[in-house]
């Protein structure tokens, strides 16, 4: 796909937390297929919450009856290799080529396994299994457990050399961030094609915990919107599809390689940002 597109445009859904409300990720893909993305990545147990079959049941769905690319995601610090082999050997029967290989985050309530410490073990498992393309994760303002960028980088190279041919990156909201961090990670030799991860942030609730879990810095121009329009539901809807868009406009012409959307299983913002940049994509792949 980043050998024949200048830019490959993605959307992210997720498993409900209750396997019962599993139609309503159905309801979200109806309404996100006709806006035909490149690939539909699906989160597996996020927050170090345990995974069932949702992932592989969805992205299964997403490949044979949306005919779009699937991304299953699959996280290891929870896992043991026997679980990772039966994982791999599902994806495999329902033609999932694509893994987004992850540590995955620790639970406190749930103490890790041992088998896996990083995610760089479970790419070179899943490179020996074979028949995956594998695609891993990336900090643009660097992992929170990592103290430095440098090691931070140091320990991507070692993802990319067991086997990681694209990475996705963190949500961010100042794309300088992002710019800083390609330059970086380019001097360091690693030169996988690189998707930039974009977050609208359309109510206060949903910004505070992302930031708690994932650390992102708010540029002030964010802060000023938050503060401005986070009370009025439909004003902070609309000023944070406008800030995901100008951040979209921003880094297709800078020439980045991917936009991946975190659609948060919302299908009219997620129409609503796809419909703005659109026209871009498509004169830049021209
Ligand atoms: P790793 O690459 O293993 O890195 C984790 C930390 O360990 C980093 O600080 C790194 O610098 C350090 N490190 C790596 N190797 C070494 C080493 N050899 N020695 C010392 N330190 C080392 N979570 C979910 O639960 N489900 C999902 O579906 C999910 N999807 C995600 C999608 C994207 C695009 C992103 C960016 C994150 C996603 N996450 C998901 C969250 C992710 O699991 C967490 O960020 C997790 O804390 C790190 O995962 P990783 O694969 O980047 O870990």
């Amino acid at each position: 796909m980043f050998d024949q597109k200048k830019i490959v445009f993605s959307f992210e859904v997720f498993p409900p937390k209750k396997t019962s409300s599993i139609q309503t990720v159905y309801d979200t893909l109806d309404n996100l297929a006709d806006l035909s993305p490149d690939f539909i990545s699906v989160t597996y147990g996020a927050g170090g919450n345990p995974a069932d079959r949702s992932t592989v049941e969805i992205a299964s769905t997403i490949k044979h009856k949306y005919h779009i690319e699937p991304l299953a995601h699959l996280t290891c610090v929870n896992s043991t290799h026997d679980h990772i082999g039966q994982v791999l050997d599902d994806l495999r029967q329902n033609n999932i080529e694509n893994i987004l290989a992850l540590r995955g985050d620790f639970n406190p309530l749930i103490p890790p396994k041992t088998d896996y410490q990083y995610a760089q073990e479970l790419i070179h498992n899943i490179n020996k299994y074979g028949g995956f393309d594998i695609a891993a994760a990336c900090y643009p303002e660097v992992h929170p457990e990592c103290s430095d960028m440098e090691e931070d980088i140091l320990h991507l190279k070692e993802k990319v050399d067991a086997g990681a041919s694209h990475l996705i990156s963190q949500l961010f909201f100042d794309n300088h961030d992002f710019y800083n961090f390609l330059y970086r990670i380019r001097e360091a030799g690693i030169m996988v094609p690189v998707e930039a991860g974009i977050m609208p942030v359309t109510n206060r609730k949903q910004i505070e915990k992302m930031v708690s879990l994932c650390g992102a810095s708010l540029p002030k121009k964010f802060v000023k919107i938050m503060h401005r329009y986070g009370d009025d539901p439909i004003a902070m809807q609309d000023a944070g599809i406008a800030y995901a868009v100008e951040q979209i406009v921003d880094l297709i012409s800078n020439g980045v390689q991917g936009i991946h959307l975190y659609t948060m299983n919302n299908p009219l913002v997620a129409r609503r940002i796809s419909q703005s940049v659109a026209s871009l994509i498509r004169c830049t792949n021209r």
